[in-house]
């Protein structure tokens, strides 16, 4: 009798423990550094979903070998939590490929998701599947993707899949995978691997017409990918940077306050469902932009950008959810992976 007790116990306590991995959605801004936020914020009446978040960090972004970082070093500090060389997605200085967060979180039965309003095969989603020295050969990183084993993906880029040099239909070849082809058919989907490509190459900014908004997208993503719990997800605001970089504060505005707006969907989510872990940062802030002027009460922003590049600042780290203490502090950008995976390790 003693023994089916100690059984039972033991087993319901095992079962605790499994339910209890929490979800987690990293949102990605890329280029957001602190004006962007503060610039968003102003535009927006004062006001930023941001201020709703539990703690605060900062990261420091430089990469192996600049002090400026770009995207896909940053974003494999990030995803796998090693500095590595400038253009190089999650591959290590000593030619390692280690696992991504997403990569581990997989092997311990989440579900994956990516949506970004870059093209899917981009330096920052590509860190969290493909392993490759150059960011910028898209058909290699597409055909990496195909043989992964994301469970839904939302973003640009299908040209890379279905018009490549070397003939091959990715699409076909994932057999296992629904391919959507509009939102309607996104959300009516009930397919268990889903890819939905948004445009054939990069998405247009925001300003110019692009649809379905980040918002609707993270809304439906979290509906479908929390079918089966625990879950990985990660969303990514990709053109905050490019707006900077045309040294475009509109762009920059335009791009923030979706991501801004996608940012609350996600924490809404986490609030109704009470074991969900968001985490809101950036992979390097872009244009080196600063606040000089405005009308608080107007809503209206003076910004000069000082480059056209990327800078060296440090980037906020916005937290909410089970274990989002372990993002207060000023830490290195690879300690957002080494927080992650403790949280699902806890
Ligand atoms: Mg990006
Ligand atoms: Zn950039």
């Amino acid at each position: 009798m003693k023994n089916i007790f100690f059984f039972l116990f033991t087993s319901i306590t095992f079962c605790q423990t499994e339910d209890k991995l929490p979800n987690i959605i990293l949102m990605i801004g890329d280029g957001m550094g602190l004006s962007h936020i503060s610039a968003g914020m102003y535009a927006n009446n004062n006001s930023t979903i941001l201020e709703e978040f539990e703690y605060v960090g900062l990261s420091k972004t430089h990469s192996l070998n600049y002090l400026v970082t770009d995207s896909a070093a940053s974003g494999t500090a990030m995803a796998s939590g090693f500095k590595t060389f400038n253009r190089v997605v999650g591959i290590d200085e000593n030619n390692m490929k280690p696992k991504s967060i997403l990569e581990i979180c997989k092997e311990k039965k989440y579900d994956v998701g990516l949506v970004v309003t870059s093209e899917i095969v981009h330096a920052t989603p590509a860190c969290f599947y493909a392993k490759i020295p150059s960011r910028y050969d898209y058909e290699d990183i597409a055909l990496q993707l195909s043989e992964h084993n994301v469970d839904l993906f939302v973003g640009g880029g299908k040209d890379y899949f279905n018009k490549r040099k070397d003939k091959r239909n990715l699409l076909e070849e994932m057999s296992n995978y629904t391919f959507v082809n509009n939102f309607e058919e996104f959300k009516n989907s009930t397919s268990k691997k889903i890819g939905f490509f948004t445009y054939p190459s990069k998405p247009p900014p925001k300003d110019l017409g692009r649809k379905p908004s980040l918002d609707d997208l993270t809304q439906e993503s979290l509906k479908k990918i929390s079918q089966k719990k625990p879950f990985f997800m990660m969303i990514e605001g990709s053109q905050i940077d490019w707006g900077a970089h045309d040294n475009s504060l509109s762009y920059v505005l335009s791009e923030f306050k979706e991501f801004d707006l996608a940012i609350s969907k996600a924490l809404e989510f986490a609030k109704a469902d009470g074991n969900t872990l968001v985490i809101v940062t950036a992979d390097h802030e872009t244009g080196g932009l600063s606040l000089s002027g405005g009308n608080v009460k107007k809503s209206r922003i003076k910004a000069d950008f000082s480059t056209g590049g990327h800078s060296g600042s440090m980037v906020p780290v916005f937290s909410y959810g089970p274990n989002s203490e372990l993002f207060s502090g000023i830490y290195e950008n690879t300690a957002i992976f080494d927080k992650m995976l403790k949280a699902i390790e806890n």
